[in-house]
C-alpha cells in the first residue's frame, strides 16, 4: 500500500463515520502524526492532499520542517502533538503553528510570555487527562463531572490560562486509554466533549475544536463530535 493509497482509505472511513453521524466530512482536519517517518514520506503524504502534519519531538521534526516544506506542493501546518519540557517551549514556538499538548498551567505561563517576546499569538489546545492513566499528560479531568473537586480545579486552572495574554485556545484534547474496549473509549470522548460545552458555558469561553481519535478508534470520536483526528499508523504504517 502506497501513502497515497492509506491517504485515500482514511478519508473513505472518515466518509463512513460521517455518514453514520449524519455529520459533514468537512467538519473533521485530518492531522497526520509523522512521528519516526521520513521527509520523503511527509512529501508523499503531502502529493496526496494532506495539510496538516504532527510531531511529537521538538529535535525530530525541526530537522524535517524545511525539507518537507522546499518538496511539498503546499505549505503545511506543523501541530505538536507530544508533551514539551519547559526548556523546548522556545524552539516549539519557533517551528510549530498549533501545540496540541497545552498541559499544565505552567507550561502555558511560559509560552504566553515567549509568543510575547516575539510578539505573536501561540495557537493551542489544552490536553485533558480523561481516562486518569497515570502515563497519560494533561490536566486532570477524569471524571471530572462527578468529582467536584477534580471540576473545581479545571476551573480555577483554565480560567487563570484563559486570562495569558498571548494564548490562542482553539480548543480541547485527549488521548484514549490504551488497549480498551470501545465503550470505555467512547466514554472518554464523551467526557472530553461535556467538558467543553461546561467550559464555554461556566467561561465564557469558545472552543470550536475537538481533537481525538487516533487510527484505531477515529470512528468512535467522529461519532462524539471529534472535528481533529490525528492519525498514524493508517497512513504512514507502524512503527519500530
Ligand atoms: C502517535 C500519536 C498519534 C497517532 O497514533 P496512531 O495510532 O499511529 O494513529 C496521535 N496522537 C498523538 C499524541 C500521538 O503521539
Amino acid at each position: 500500500m502506497s501513502i497515497a493509497d492509506n491517504v485515500k482509505r482514511v478519508h473513505d472511513r472518515i466518509d463512513a463515520a460521517c455518514a453514520k453521524a449524519k455529520r459533514a466530512p468537512s467538519e473533521i482536519t485530518l492531522v497526520a502524526v509523522s512521528k519516526q517517518k521520513t521527509v520523503a514520506d511527509i512529501v508523499s503524504a503531502a502529493e496526496a492532499g494532506i495539510q496538516h502534519i504532527g510531531e511529537n519531538r521538538v529535535e525530530e521534526c525541526i530537522g524535517k520542517i524545511a525539507p518537507v516544506q522546499a518538496a511539498a506542493p503546499g505549505p503545511l501546518t506543523w501541530h505538536m502533538v507530544g508533551h514539551v519540557q519547559s526548556r523546548k517551549a522556545k524552539r516549539v514556538i519557533q517551528h510549530f503553528d498549533i501545540v496540541q499538548s497545552l498541559d499544565s498551567l505552567r507550561l502555558a505561563r511560559r509560552f504566553s510570555r515567549l509568543a510575547g517576546d516575539s510578539d505573536q499569538m501561540l495557537a493551542a489546545f489544552l490536553e485533558i487527562n480523561v481516562s486518569g492513566e497515570a502515563s497519560k499528560h494533561g490536566f486532570a479531568g477524569y471524571n471530572w463531572y462527578q468529582d467536584n473537586a477534580v471540576k473545581d480545579r479545571l476551573l480555577r486552572e483554565l480560567g487563570e490560562l484563559f486570562e495569558l495574554p498571548r494564548l490562542d485556545i482553539r480548543g480541547l484534547m485527549t488521548m484514549a486509554p490504551f488497549e480498551a474496549e470501545e465503550g470505555m473509549i467512547r466514554r472518554v470522548f464523551a467526557d472530553l466533549a461535556a467538558l467543553r460545552e461546561e467550559l464555554q458555558d461556566s467561561l465564557g469561553v469558545s472552543l470550536p475544536e475537538l481533537s481525538m481519535g487516533m487510527t484505531d478508534d477515529f470512528e468512535w470520536a467522529i461519532a462524539e463530535g471529534s472535528t481533529m483526528i490525528r492519525v498514524g499508523r493508517a497512513l504512514f504504517g507502524s512503527r519500530s
